[in-house]
């Protein structure tokens, strides 16, 4: 084709973007576009994964009319909607970069950040994350809500996941290559890539509006991602039923020596029921929802007890043979084109 910067097949090129793509029909073209005018401008190869994460609008459509006139551009189309992380995780598997970049569609990481973190990789980092220094045109609810997120997270998980990043990053091959190795179904790339280690650093950005369409996130699904995240690097919920036990037995130890007290040398009558009322509504409360945090991990366990692939590809576009034996090696779910 002659086109400045494709790769020959079976050549790795130098930086992969990894883009999720959930019902993004409106914003794909100008992402595509400000995209390839950033990347152009660093005169070194490249590759864009748009992973198309089962939208049931045109982005398949779109994707593949780009796919068809830019051949660094290639597409990933899962069969249905797997979700974020999952997406993310499947451009990781095929991207043959010697870095790896994850960009939002949605333009709210601005792909000019991009050659920075090319720098400070070339500078030895094999992290560079993203740090969002101001969120524009976000609600106040998200920005509180993540922001408790964020702390709550730190305080609950020993791996230091750093506070107010999302998953704009980039990444040495080496590093995707161990998040591409870590199979678990629970998902949370920002901590698995702060557990994967690594010398990491970060650039500052501003958190830009959504250029166009909706948030792919509503409260259920940002609810979901902070119970994988909590649940995937912390067992600190399930300690919680033993400190609590614990607090509560020295309670109810310290109550009978008060009840034996009134019984043996007072002359006070009969506790009421009040008292028997709220202890055992405060303890059926507390072992219910104790439960509760027991069946999040139990189930976690059984949905990876299961060990089924990750995400399932209906089509990929644009890929040579390399990158689909390798998406083999991963484990993930792949039909051959007939
Ligand atoms: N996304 C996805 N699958 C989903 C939900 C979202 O691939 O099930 C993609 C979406 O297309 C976007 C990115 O994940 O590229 C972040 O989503 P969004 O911008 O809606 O989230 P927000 O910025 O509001 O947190
Ligand atoms: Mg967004």
């Amino acid at each position: 084709m002659g086109m400045k910067g494709v790769t020959d097949v079976g050549e790795p090129c130098f930086l992969s973007v990894v883009v999720p793509m959930y019902n993004e029909e409106e914003v794909i073209e100008t992402t595509y576009r400000r995209l390839t005018t950033v990347l152009e401008k660093m005169n070194e190869n490249y590759e864009l994964v748009f992973v198309n994460d089962g939208s049931r609008d045109r982005t398949a459509d779109i994707v593949r009319g780009i796919c068809e006139a830019d051949k660094r551009v290639k597409m990933v189309d899962f069969s249905r909607n797997f979700g974020h992380q999952i997406a993310v995780t499947a451009g990781m598997d095929f991207a043959t970069g010697r870095t790896v970049v994850l960009i939002d569609a949605d333009l709210q990481d601005p792909p000019e950040v991009i050659p920075e973190m090319v720098n400070r990789w070339r500078e030895g980092y094999d992290v560079v994350y993203g740090r969002r220094i101001a969120r524009r045109g976000e609600t106040w609810f998200k920005k509180v809500t993540a922001a408790a997120f964020y702390r709550l997270l730190r305080a609950m998980t020993s791996v230091s996941i750093p506070v107010d990043t999302g998953d704009f990053r980039l990444m040495d091959r080496k590093v995707s290559e161990t998040l591409s190795s870590m199979r678990e179904r629970s998902r949370f790339i920002r901590g698995m890539v702060s557990w994967a280690g690594f010398r990491q650093t970060s650039v500052d950005y501003v958190r830009e509006e959504r250029f166009a369409g909706e948030t792919k996130y509503p409260l259920r699904k940002m609810l979901r991602l902070s119970a994988d995240a909590i649940t995937s690097f912390s067992t600190k919920p399930l300690k919680l039923a033993g400190i609590l036990g614990f607090l509560l037995s020295a309670a109810g130890f310290v109550y009978l020596l008060v009840v034996l007290y009134l019984r043996l040398f007072t002359n006070a009558t009969q506790p009421g029921w009040t008292s028997l009322i709220v202890i055992s509504l405060l303890f059926h409360g507390i072992t219910l929802s104790l439960l509760g945090v027991l069946g999040e991990y139990i189930g976690r366990i059984y949905e990876e007890a299961k060990g089924r692939p990750l995400y399932v590809v209906a089509e990929a576009v644009n890929f040579d043979k390399r990158q689909e034996r390798s998406l083999e090696e991963a484990g993930a779910a792949y039909r051959q084109p007939v």
